[in-house]
């Protein structure tokens, strides 16, 4: 049987760009790339842009296949240090800024535009101000707009130079890692095939992340708890937020609530975007795009309540899907309500949404009322920040404001791991938002890059 040098698990960023570094450092080693999703060619969702929208297919589209769910990500390279994933605890802030911007420039070679948002210092500084009048933190960062509809010709670029380099298998879905001595030996697929390997990078992306907390748990992998982030996804006319998505396209802002001094966040602000479903493990839930070659009037964001549970409830994943399934169970799908239905306590109504300011760009959201599915404290900490927010973007508190539910932000257990994604296997890396250590493009392809050098260094 062929021992593959390295067999990595997920064609999502971190995958890819562990492919990417391995076949600059050490071309001479065989690499085999393994996904259960399909080749970007085939991905289609068929729920896309029919009425209930997603179809719970047990393959997801959006999520699974070559680019993962960067392929139809809204595409924004977050070239800082301060938010994106946790890597900031295993590398050096000057270190992991480095790391950034030399994936920058892989990106860019294989066709990112070169435009960064978020450059002009005066204007920002002035931003920084307004928002801390207001109770506000607002992180500057550098941003490379992808695209949604950019990236997967970058990522197709990515597929043709790896394709004569190592093996890519698409629809070969992992069941079990093979493990003897606490060294790993393989994987076994859902066809009951195996393969076997000397180096194993595990990059799963939040689809795998159950799959892989229960292999990790199998294999008596420490895992550290991470928070879940449940909220809603908010919808205003863009001219509301213009000023501000212009000079720093996706803002980061954080509030702390009086009523709970929890963090609240802005989290994938989509300027002149559109608001799109997205199936996690079953249950839908609610996301944004914005597109580089058409806009819609409006602009979506999410806002994020994050919460770390303590002992002795150690299944916060389970929660938040608990959480978005009610609104599934209610709506059929995603729920939307006016800011203003929600004032009156009442929920939404085709008629009443007819009367609103802001037309909704996710036609499958069934009108509802989203006290029904998210708990006290979560609305109360949403109110709270965009009342705050109104300071910043005079009109978002108003009652044609849309509130789109329920937007959940799993972030899988995380697997302890050293500076070079090894885990406490032999063999085994552990990379990317699967394993929970990243949440954004631009961190889960440094750690992939990480997990490549560290392989690299052993041969
Ligand atoms: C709609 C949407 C918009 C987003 N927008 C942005 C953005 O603008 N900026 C940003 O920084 N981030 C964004 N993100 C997040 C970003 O896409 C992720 O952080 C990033 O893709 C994580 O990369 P990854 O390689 O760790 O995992 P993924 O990209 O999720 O890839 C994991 C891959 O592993 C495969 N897989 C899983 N389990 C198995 C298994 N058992 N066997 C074989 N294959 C398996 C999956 O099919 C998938 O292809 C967005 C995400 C979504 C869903």
């Amino acid at each position: 049987m062929t021992v593959w040098d390295v067999i990595i698990v997920g064609a999502g960023p971190a995958g890819i760009f562990a492919a990417l570094e391995l076949c600059r450092k050490t071309p001479e080693l065989s690499v085999l790339i393994l996904d259960k999703g399909h080749d970007l060619e085939t991905r289609k969702c068929p729920g896309r842009g029919i009425m209930g929208g997603c179809l719970k297919c047990d393959l997801c589209s959006i999520t699974c296949g070559w680019g993962g769910a960067g392929a139809f990500s809204d595409g924004k390279l977050t070239l800082t240090n301060r938010f994106g994933g946790f890597l900031h605890e295993y590398l050096s802030q000057s270190g992991l800024l480095e790391l950034i911007h030399y994936i920058d420039g892989i990106w860019l070679e294989f066709g990112a535009t070169d435009r960064i948002f978020g450059t002009e210092k005066s204007a920002i500084s002035e931003l920084v101000r307004r928002a801390a009048t207001a109770g506000l933190e607002l992180i500057p960062a550098p941003i490379r707009h992808l695209g949604s509809d950019n990236s997967p010709k970058i990522l197709n670029n990515m597929y043709e130079y790896l394709k004569p380099r190592v093996a890519v298998r698409m629809l070969s879905e992992v069941k079990q890692i093979i493990v003897h001595d606490n060294k790993v030996q393989g994987v076994i697929l859902a066809d009951g095939s195996e393969e076997r390997c000397r180096y194993l990078i595990a990059a799963p992306g939040r689809e795998g992340s159950s799959w892989f907390s229960e292999e990790a748990m199998r294999l008596q992998l420490t895992q550290e708890i991470n928070p879940v982030d449940i909220g809603v996804r908010v919808e205003i006319p863009a001219v509301i937020a213009d000023d501000i998505t212009e000079k720093v396209w996706e803002p980061k802002i954080h509030y702390y609530s009086r009523a709970f001094d929890d963090l609240i966040r802005t989290f994938c602000v989509c300027p002149r975007g559109e608001v799109v479903i997205e199936n996690t493990g079953g249950v839908v839930t609610v996301n944004g795009h914005s597109w580089s070659g058409y806009s819609t009037d409006n602009t979506n964001f999410a806002l994020l309540v994050s919460k770390t549970f303590t002992q002795p409830f150690r299944k916060p994943i389970t929660y938040g899907k608990y959480i978005a399934s009610l609104a599934n169970m209610l709506g059929g799908g995603v729920i939307v309500q006016r800011l203003g239905d929600l004032w009156e306590g009442r929920r939404s109504t085709e008629k009443r949404l007819a009367k609103s300011m802001v037309e909704p760009t996710l036609k499958e959201a069934t009108p509802g009322d989203l006290t029904l599915v998210l708990p006290y404290r979560y609305i109360q900490n949403i109110l709270e920040m965009l009342k705050a927010l109104n300071n910043l973007m005079p009109g978002i508190w108003a009652k044609h404001t849309l509130l789109y539910g329920v937007e959940v932000k799993f972030y899988s257990a995380r697997v302890k791991v050293s500076e070079d994604m090894s885990t406490e296997i032999e063999g085994l890396y552990a990379v990317g938002d699967g394993a929970g250590i990243t949440r954004s493009l631009a961190q889960a392809s440094v750690s992939g890059v990480l997990a490549a050098r560290g392989i690299s260094a052993r041969g």
